[in-house]
């Protein structure tokens, strides 16, 4: 039997990158994680499409089998090649966020759809498959970290992405952001300890990112991490909350473990639209005296903002640039406030009617896909790309880069690269 595994991509995601997109681009860890859930000796051929680099040919060979994951965005990329391979022949599975948040849809389109975390639910459909009665749903929310699979990194291509391993310690979030689509498809439990330190070890690497969307969320845990980080010498990114930047002791040990910059949501200079999508910390007066502490511990901030709140003034948003600045971040991104099936912003959204498209190649927080409380769609998407042109003019980019804790050490060269990929992402439409 043949396999084949496609991560599949949103066409109009490719039209916004550009030649230096690799310095912002990480590996994705979702297909390799599944390769290491398939027995050995099952497929006597396993081909990989990550469509972020790679293309899907539907008549290189014969599959038998074809499994597809993808988020809400790239969904209609992968409900064509559900229907191509359908066609010649194939059995087709559709997995990931869309189909953990609309399964009824997604059954529309494919022979099996599989909700929820894989590591249970993907080794039960392929026995089934095997022995010849898959059923049309599998979806098995009771998954232990400890039966998370060393993902199969190396069976999957790197092509335009930076080269920097990434691990994952806790894929889930104790928060629950109104917005946020990761309480939808992970619980927070972290993975034992050992697993993960067993992990980085075999990776080799001097240099790591970790996926988790909030690092610190278990606060012992991840003190328990840190520690065990520090004889390893690496350097390491993650995602953090805004109230690590009042946290003296992880502060001071994310640096000694290596640490030197965190990604922090800090959403909105408005507390009011902060409380309105439920963010547990919405004392956005303190957010400078936050960056402020974790630059004197060493380490960078990228801080991300959503534009589109309920509260948000056109005012306040032509005042994000100044208040980037304001703020002394080191790289900034911005992003449409997007209503992700599953989620409660789309639950109430639906309920009131605000939902303007289901045309979900347009949910990659780039396009106003609902009815704005205070602007006009098209007058929020154009804000929202001044915002992007003006904060990565090029002054603003040296004057973040060398104002940054980083400057002139190996991390701020990355810093600089990375601010140079953000300006160069194409979303005000032009092509550098
Ligand atoms: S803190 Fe971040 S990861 Fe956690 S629910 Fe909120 S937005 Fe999602």
């Amino acid at each position: 039997m043949k396999l084949l595994l496609i991560q599949a991509w949103n066409a109009q995601e490719a039209s916004l990158r550009s030649r230096f997109s690799n310095l912002i681009s990480y590996s994705s860890l979702t297909l390799a994680a599944i390769y290491a859930l398939i027995p050995e000796g099952m497929f006597s051929c396993i081909d990989i499409v990550d469509e972020y680099s790679q293309t899907v040919d539907y008549n290189k060979k014969h599959y038998d089998l074809v499994m597809i994951s993808s988020d809400t965005s790239s969904i209609p990329a992968a409900y064509r090649h559900s229907r191509a391979f359908r066609k010649r022949g194939s059995y087709t599975v559709i997995g990931g966020y869309h189909a953990t948040a609309l399964p009824d849809e997604v059954m529309r389109h494919c022979c099996t759809v599989i909700a929820g975390p894989a590591e249970r639910s993907v080794p039960a459909f392929l026995r089934d498959f095997a022995a010849g009665h898959p059923k049309r749903f599998y979806r098995e929310f009771n998954v232990h970290s400890g039966d998370f699979p060393v993902p199969a990194r190396e069976q999957i291509t790197g092509k335009h992405k930076l080269r920097i391993p990434a691990v994952i310690a806790n894929r889930g979030c104790i928060n629950h952001c109104k917005y946020c689509s990761m309480p939808v498809m992970w619980h927070s439990d972290p993975r034992p300890l050992r697993d993960v330190l067993a992990e980085i070890r075999a990776l080799k690497t001097k240099l790591l990112i970790f996926y988790d969307p909030n690092f610190f969320a278990h606060r012992e845990y991840a003190i328990r991490l840190m520690k065990a980080l520090i004889p390893l010498h690496l350097r390491w990114v993650g995602n953090a909350t805004a109230d690590f930047g009042m946290d003296e002791e992880l502060m001071t040990l994310a640096h000694k473990s290596g640490c030197c910059g965190v990604l922090i949501g800090f959403e909105s200079q408005n507390p009011q639209s902060l409380k309105g999508v439920a963010k547990r910390f919405s004392d956005a007066g303190r957010y400078r005296e936050i960056v402020a502490n974790i630059h004197r511990h060493g380490m960078a901030v990228n801080g991300c903002f959503v534009v589109g709140f309920d509260t948000d003034t056109e005012e306040q948003l032509r005042a994000l640039p100044d208040y980037v600045d304001h703020l002394g971040l080191d790289l900034c991104r911005f992003a449409i406030l997007t209503p992700y099936p599953g989620t409660q912003l789309w639950k109430d959204m639906e309920r009131s009617g605000r939902i303007v498209t289901k045309d979900w190649a347009l949910y990659n927080q780039h396009h106003v896909v609902y009815k704005p409380a205070q602007i006009a769609p098209d007058r929020l998407h154009t804000l929202y790309r001044e915002i992007w042109k003006s904060a990565y003019g090029w002054k603003r980019i040296f004057r973040r880069v060398w104002q940054s804790p980083t400057c002139g050490k190996l991390p701020g060269l990355f810093l600089l690269g990375a601010n140079i990929g953000f300006r160069n992402l194409g979303i005000d439409g032009k092509r550098r």
